[in-house]
């Protein structure tokens, strides 16, 4: 019977005969750096921590804090109430008294105006990086221009963006959306949601500067997933297998995915935690790359690299 991975094979046989000793090796585990948190997460998080402890009345945080079921369970055990909606307007009607926080994904003036209209404590966590493109935004707006934003529909980033001027602002998601656009004769501004793939959003803009030369680009991809993407494509290149460690829910762990396939031709596949490896993964495969969302708590991934290197590969 041909030896499962990871079982003994230095035992006696039934006859006395000594089976051939075989030596295990272990899976090679490489982790990317940077992976993880990002600053814009670590800033959220503390700031709802600390709204949590110092608030006696009801806290609603308005869509996912961040993008990852870990921690929004853990919020809530902070006693943190999650509105699920990614229309965060339509959420805001379900409170009517107490804190809401907004998201690191950015809020949409309209809704802030709501909920200051409510009477709600707003606390707004949008991250440094989102509320810089909310400020271009506002900018150019003010200097004539109409904006291409490059970003996924339905997102909360996205949607927040594009609220700061729905009628200066066009969202597309690639060059189809881009070859259907009908600007005006304003001038052409294009700006990016912060966790796209680089090398999709470098296509999307090549055919944004084709149909509209004059165009000037404000690329936003924030360095936290630039840094992340390049760093597992590098890694990816040396391993027979890609896992990234994060939400479905969360846009960056998605793209980090997709990157390492487009790039590398690796396998590559997102997990939630540990319980969703697949032996069937690893035929074959003696290096895995590891990388992590930025919204994934850390202890998720050591997890997973643990369990990793704890897995034998069958010898030469
Ligand atoms: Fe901010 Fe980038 Fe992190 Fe999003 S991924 S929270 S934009 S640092």
């Amino acid at each position: 019977m041909p030896l499962r991975r990871g079982q003994a094979s230095d035992s006696v046989s039934k006859r006395g005969y000594t089976h051939q000793f075989l030596r295990h090796s272990y899976l090679k585990v490489i982790p990317a750096n940077p992976r993880g948190y990002c600053h814009g997460v670590v800033t959220a998080l503390r700031m709802a921590r600390e709204i949590a402890a110092a608030e006696s009345g009801p806290v609603y945080m308005l869509g996912y804090l961040v993008h990852n079921e870990h921690l929004t369970g853990e919020l809530e055990e902070l006693g943190i109430t999650l509105i699920d909606a990614d229309d965060r307007m339509a959420g805001l009607e379900a409170i009517t008294e107490g804190t809401v926080i907004f998201t690191a994904h950015g809020i949409s003036p309209s809704v802030r105006a709501r909920a200051e209209e409510l009477g709600l404590t707003c606390v707004d966590t949008t991250c440094s990086d989102v509320q810089k493109t909310h400020d271009l935004i506002n900018d150019l707006v003010d200097d004539g221009y109409q904006i291409i934003y490059v970003g996924r529909r339905g997102h909360p980033e996205a949607i927040g963006c594009v609220g700061e001027a729905p009628d200066a602002v066009h969202l597309v998601e690639d060059a189809e959306d881009v070859a259907a656009l009908e600007l005006d004769a304003r001038p052409v501004a294009v700006t990016t949601q912060t966790t796209l793939s680089v090398w999709d959003t470098a296509d999307v803009i090549r055919s944004i500067k084709e149909q509209f030369p004059a165009a000037e680009i404000f690329n936003e991809i924030c360095a936290a997933t630039q840094d992340r993407q390049e760093a597992i494509v590098e890694v990816a290149a040396e391993a027979d297998l890609v896992l990234v460690v994060g939400s479905r829910r969360s846009s960056n762990s998605q793209r980090l995915v997709e990157v390492t396939r487009q790039r590398t031709g690796k396998p590559a596949y997102l997990i939630d935690s540990v319980a969703e490896i697949d032996d069937a993964w690893f035929d074959g495969c003696k290096v895995v790359a590891v990388s992590s969302g930025a919204s994934t708590p850390s202890p998720l991934t050591r997890e997973v690299i643990r369990q990793l290197e704890a897995m034998p590969t069958p010898a030469d």
